[in-house]
């Protein structure tokens, strides 16, 4: 007779892929929890203390605003919300573009535009009191001008509302769309971002839609029309998606001859399982070499580091950069 520990009458599960993780490039004690397969001890940090966090989560809810902080699973979300701090995210929390490494949701068709969506994105800067704001998108190809009229109206409310607080706009290329790129240098963000995410060789496989050369003259177009002369152009990329070291210099270079004062570098990490895997884990002295081989080029403020991310400590970015603007020009 059979009996039922003989036979497993349970639904199959299907098993998840494994999230392999590349090797801890620390000579690491294999009986401590940084061996291989785990995470350096540099990707480790402690958890921020204080109530701020509970405060910034209220007060992203009350407004139903969305932040890029929660859905690409930002890991400085604690650190960054701890200290009254969050990028928010406009235009919906669905995105026209696929890319390899990031964690917002994929819709052709994404829920309409919101016409309040500006002033409860202003309500939220009032509330938290930012003094930098930075506001990213969902790329909208969807939309005829990507969105770009819709962000300038975004900046608009919030200089109505806090005009002393400077304003950093990270955008999408808007399909190469030149009147959009027009619209969005119109409203003045005192930073000008968009991220070349990756070296050139790996850029087909880490992005969808946009490509290394657009990314470099939508750099280059906002350096040459800035509408006023304080206005910064920023971009940054990830590390840690199996480019080489002179692949990143060579993407130095390219932002550097394209009009960028402002480079970030960080670490990738893969936020879901679908998404790709990390294949390598730079070393704080990578980040440091990378960063002196940007200043030897020329570029007015490097930010790199494993937790670095382009709105990571953004205003502290952009006092330290204009701080050295103004030695760079004598006053
Ligand atoms: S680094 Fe930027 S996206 Fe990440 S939590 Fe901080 S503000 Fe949000």
């Amino acid at each position: 007779m059979l009996n039922s520990d003989k036979f497993d009458t349970r639904p199959a599960v299907k098993k998840k892929r494994l999230n392999v993780l590349p090797a801890n490039p620390e000579n690491a004690d294999p009986e401590k929890a940084v061996g291989p397969g785990r995470f350096p001890s540099w990707l480790h940090r402690k958890l921020p203390k204080g109530t701020e966090l509970i405060r910034t989560g209220e007060v992203i809810n009350e407004q139903r605003v969305h932040t890029v902080c929660e859905e690409a699973k930002c890991p400085n979300l604690l650190e960054c919300w701890s200290k009254k701090t969050a990028t928010f995210l406009v235009m919906g929390k669905d995105c026209t573009r696929n890319c390899g490494f990031c964690n917002i949701d994929f819709s052709k068709k994404p829920n309409p535009l919101e016409a309040d969506e500006p002033a409860r994105v202003a309500e939220s800067v009032v509330q938290l009191g930012l003094k930098h704001v930075v506001i990213t998108m969902v790329a909208r190809d969807d939309l005829p001008d990507g969105g770009a009229h819709h962000l300038a109206q975004v900046i608009a409310a919030i200089r109505a509302r806090v005009a002393d607080a400077t304003i950093e706009a990270l955008t999408s290329d808007f399909a190469g769309n030149h009147a959009s790129w027009d619209t969005l240098l119109d409203a003045q963000p005192e930073i000008f971002n968009h991220n070349i995410e990756t070296v050139r060789e790996l850029t087909p496989r880490v992005r969808h839609t946009a490509t290394y050369d657009r990314t470099l003259s939508f750099l280059q177009y906002a350096n040459k029309h800035k509408r006023h002369p304080g206005m910064m152009v920023k971009s940054g990329l990830m590390v840690g998606l199996g480019e080489n070291e002179e692949q990143v210099y060579q993407t130095l270079r390219d932002l550097h001859e394209h009009g960028c004062d402002i480079i970030t570098i960080g670490q990738y990490l893969q936020p879901n399982q679908q998404k790709l895997l990390v294949k390598s884990f730079t070393p704080p002295d990578q980040f440091k070499r990378y960063e002196d081989y940007g200043y030897s080029l020329g570029v007015c403020h490097m930010y790199c580091g494993p937790f670095v991310r382009s709105s990571y400590n953004a205003n502290l970015v952009i006092k330290q950069a204009n701080q050295k603007v103004k030695i760079i020009n004598n006053e």
